[in-house]
């Protein structure tokens, strides 16, 4: 399994980070991708791979396929995804309604 490097560095010492401001969490929502800190030059990037869990010195976990709180994750980010699909969607469908309502010849 291939495991994210740092942007900067190219350290395999990540961790996970928040993405604090609205703009960082639309992007997180849009892109599906995760943030991240790098403890060793404290670069902050994002990326498109699972990030391990680590332990205290930074050495990463050996977690299981089935780990309860990845597999949570990942349906948070699918149901977020589709959450803003659908939004994008309605909208448009509500844009062409309104621009057909426009455009009928008034009688
Ligand atoms: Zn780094």
């Amino acid at each position: 399994m291939d495991s994210p490097t740092c942007d900067s560095c190219g350290s395999q010492n990540l961790r996970r980070a928040h993405a604090h401001s609205r703009l960082r969490r639309l992007y997180r929502r849009l892109t599906g991708q995760t943030r991240y800190h790098c403890q060793a030059c404290h670069h902050r990037g994002w990326t498109d791979l699972p990030l391990q869990p680590r332990d205290g010195q930074g050495r990463a976990v050996q977690a299981g396929p089935g780990r309860r709180s990845e597999r949570r994750d990942l349906v948070a980010r699918r149901v977020a995804r589709a959450r803003v699909i659908l939004a994008v969607l309605v909208a448009v469908a509500l844009g062409t309604l309104v621009a057909l309502l426009l455009s009928r010849p008034g009688d």
